[in-house]
């Protein structure tokens, strides 16, 4: 099979990138899926539109919870195109969620104002169904899901098509492609507790590593502090930080409200430290039964439970538990990873016929991104990403050839060397790391890789395979950063002269390793 643009990844960026080609060409776009990915979750995202807000106010929160480590020329564009949605979004046929006072706006950790907005209380959902149906009238749009993006195909330096794996037909195919977009999300679902879906992991990262893109900031991965580990049916469902801003605490097992040692703000710091702060009360004086420490939201007022926050109370009292009368047990789990592929403000990779844009990218959120960018990055850079395609479209170029091969059953059972990827990431790239920690972790990425052999034509084994190459990058950046910062945090951390971002690329087979300046 052969088509014009190639999109992998059916979330919501690259849906809006899709969106962008179909609706101002005859273009044909086929674009590659497995699942909805986190989009599905964004319930808000930034728009600087509220009382004493502004692009440039935007623009300071953004940079300040990136720990000024973020792109400038990406946070720019960030910030800039934010102002340009509403009219996308009536284009769309939607409207931001507004009552008698104006628009319904939140304020989230890191915001100096209120500035988290929705779209009919549910703005993944609401935008991706609206997209879809555009997409679907065209006749230049194919879709396929249950389709698996392997390895990137190139001739010479461009890009030209993807090598894939159908579940359907258990074969795999080579997809050409005049130009390739990766909109494959983040990496956060490698770890065990994790608040993403099961569609997501590595091969993104990996594809555009083993392709020859720079990556960057990759040891940066923001865990969600508020994610249910009771009961089991909920384990790894978040609980919204701004319930914070409206009187929920967190305790210690013995009922103690620990952040208030940390931080005289108590509960109203960043995500990270909120994450660093829950692992440290349950290595001092432990966990509660499930391994968690209470999230109290009873002094929650009544109204909000009627309105924003009833999702959250609904979800518990599927299984018996009422939020608004008892608290319930969270640690903090795996969420959203701001490294991946070094990108310009165009989406652009620096590889011929390759763009990437969303949460598979790296650059955008410096080492801390701010609560409601990642849900603005899918619509921003989407578009950006499919505008940049128009322009770069270079109908001469050679889309790889069509191949088609069986899937080769593995002669070994690998799901212990998976299980053993989970755990390592769980306590060698956890929320708190040293030195000993990531070396050890290293090393032990790469007896699993000398473990999985050839993985070539076994679709199990591949998939594998770019989940370990993913990790492996994570933990070489991380332990070559070595003083913390935002979401990076190491127990033995060691001044450095900051700003400065830690790139990987792929040079000969090896993981080179090298610095510059953000
Ligand atoms: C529970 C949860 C709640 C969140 N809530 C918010 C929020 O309220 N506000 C906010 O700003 N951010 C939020 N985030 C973060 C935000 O949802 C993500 O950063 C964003 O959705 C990423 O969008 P994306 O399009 O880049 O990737 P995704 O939405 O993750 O989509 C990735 C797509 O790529 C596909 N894919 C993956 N690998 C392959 C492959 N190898 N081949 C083919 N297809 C592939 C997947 O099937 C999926 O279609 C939340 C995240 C989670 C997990």
């Amino acid at each position: 099979m052969t088509t014009d643009i190639l999109i992998i990844g059916g979330g919501l960026t690259g849906i809006a990138a899709a969106y962008e080609i179909i609706k101002d060409s005859d273009l044909e776009v086929t674009l590659l899926q497995c699942g909805g990915g986190a989009s599905p979750y964004i319930h808000g995202f930034c728009l600087p539109v509220g009382e004493g807000d502004s692009e440039e106010l935007f623009y300071a929160d953004s940079m300040a919870s990136g720990y000024q480590q973020s792109r400038a020329s990406l946070v720019k564009r960030l910030c800039h195109d934010s102002l340009t949605l509403q009219d996308y979004f009536a284009e769309l046929g939607l409207s931001v969620d507004a009552d008698e006072n104006g628009y319904r706006l939140i304020k989230s950790l890191g915001s100096s104002v209120a500035r988290i907005a929705g779209i009919e209380n549910h703005t993944g959902p609401a935008m991706m169904s609206r997209l879809r149906k555009r997409l679907n009238s065209s006749k230049n749009y194919r879709e396929y899901g249950n389709f698996r993006a392997l390895e990137l195909v190139k001739d010479g330096d461009r890009v030209c098509g993807a090598y894939c794996y159908d579940k359907d037909t258990d074969r795999f195919c080579t997809i050409g492609a005049k130009l390739v977009i990766l909109a494959t999300g983040g990496f956060g679902k490698l770890f065990p507790e994790s608040t993403n879906s099961a569609d997501i992991g590595g091969d993104g990262c990996a594809m555009a590593y083993l392709a020859g893109a720079k990556m960057t900031d990759m040891e940066f991965i923001q865990f969600e502090p508020s994610a249910a580990v009771w009961p089991p049916e909920l384990v790894g469902k978040s609980i919204i930080t701004t319930m914070f801003y409206e009187g929920a605490v967190l305790r210690g097992k013995d009922g103690n409200r620990f952040m208030l040692r940390y931080s005289e703000d108590g509960e109203r710091v960043s995500k990270d430290m909120q994450s660093k702060c829950i692992c440290d009360e349950i290595r001092r004086n432990g966990a509660t039964e499930h391994g968690g420490v209470w999230f109290d939201a009873t002094a929650v007022p009544q109204a909000l439970w009627e309105g924003v926050y009833k999702l959250y109370r609904n979800r518990y009292l599927a299984y018996g538990i009422d939020m608004c009368k008892e608290p319930v047990e969270i640690a903090p789990a795996a969420h959203t990873t701001c490294g991946g592929a070094l990108i310009d403000e165009n989406c652009r990779t620096g590889i011929p016929g390759l763009l990437a844009c969303g949460e598979v990218t790296g650059g955008l959120h410096g080492a801390n991104r701010l609560g409601g960018n990642a849900g603005l990055e899918t619509m921003v850079f989407g578009r950006v990403a499919g505008q940049t395609a128009l322009k770069d479209f270079d109908p001469s170029a050679r889309p790889a050839t069509a191949t088609d091969e069986p899937n080769r059953a593995s002669e070994e059972d690998i799901a212990d060397l998976r299980m053993a990827l989970q755990f390592l990431l769980r306590r060698n790239l956890g929320v708190i790391r040293n030195e000993k920690l990531l070396k050890g972790g290293i090393e032990q990425t790469d007896v699993l890789l000398s473990f999985l052999g050839d993985h070539k034509g076994c679709f199990e084994k591949h998939r594998l395979y770019n989940d370990l190459l993913t990790a492996k990058i994570a933990l070489l950046s991380a332990l070559e950063r070595k003083e913390s910062v935002g979401c990076h945090y190491r127990e033995d951390s060691q001044k450095e002269e900051l700003p400065y971002r830690i790139i990987i690329q792929n040079k000969d087979g090896q993981c080179a390793l090298s610095k510059e300046s953000v």
